[in-house]
């Protein structure tokens, strides 16, 4: 088998392994994405419910100071009727709408404290109903990855150590270009060479489709193992397809007996 053969048998066989992988790499990528997103909400709902605490402790503080300066003005009032003077009278008078005007202040902050506890515990509903829908979410995200992990384990075995196999039969220089081929060209970094017009001498790259010179095809035929001009990806021929697809032969066998 040629080496242009053999190293068609690796790229067979990395590109089913790629084609396996990328499906789980797809759902570990989901999986990821989701998680993240779990995490944000998480977070989100932790810092809310730590504001709404605090207004909630603010609230109490301001009722709580309400309910003092009421208590004072009671005790203002039973003092106004027991005065004694104008004067005395006036001044409880004064202090007594002193207190009022605090009182209204202060009722106004509690007032605001509810309407915000109020927004924020709204708030933190709706995050909690994201969450719930989150978590299934990722629960369902993790045994889909988990699924498709299993799924193709034991294939991936085989393919594996089938490649093992083939990269034995393959020059190492030879094998790294295909895998920088792969990288850069991924489907398209082995191409058969395609026939144009024979008794013109035009070939095409199947991969970019530019022109294959005879010189080129002429190394092909010679089994020389040869990168298309214009895209760089290996090139092979029906040839080394059939090659492949042929047993091989037995001892004292020839491939045309
Ligand atoms: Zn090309």
């Amino acid at each position: 088998m040629s080496e242009t053969a053999n190293l068609l048998r690796l790229f067979r066989v990395d590109q089913q392994i790629r084609g396996l992988r990328s499906r789980l790499t797809a759902a570990e990528r989901f999986l990821t994405e989701q998680t993240r997103q779990g995490e944000d909400l998480s977070s989100r709902h932790a810092t809310s419910a730590a504001q709404l605490k605090q207004l909630k402790a603010a609230g109490a503080n301001h009722e709580g100071e309400c309910a003092r300066i009421e208590t004072r003005m009671a005790a203002l009032r039973e003092q106004m009727n027991g005065a004694r003077t104008n004067k005395e009278y006036s001044a409880f008078l004064n202090e007594l709408n002193a207190l009022k005007t605090q009182k209204e202040a202060s009722e106004k902050l509690q007032l605001e404290a509810m309407e915000k506890v109020e927004q924020l515990q709204k708030t933190l509903t709706e995050i909690e109903a994201s969450l719930t829908e989150r978590k299934t979410i990722i629960a369902k995200a993790k045994s889909d990855r988990d699924a498709k992990e299993a799924e193709i384990k034991d294939r991936l075995n085989e393919l594996t150590s089938q490649r093992e196999t083939v990269k034995k039969e393959v020059d190492a220089g030879h094998a790294r270009q295909l895998e920088d081929l792969m990288n850069r060209l991924g489907e398209e970094a082995m191409s058969h060479v395609e026939e144009i017009d024979r008794r013109n001498h035009e070939w095409s790259c199947g991969s970019c489709r530019m022109a294959v010179p005879p010189q080129t095809l002429s190394l092909i035929a010679r089994g020389v193992l040869v990168n298309c001009p214009s895209c760089g990806c290996f090139l092979y021929t029906e040839l080394d397809v059939v090659s492949k697809k042929l047993p091989k032969p037995k001892k004292g066998e020839t491939l045309e007996a």
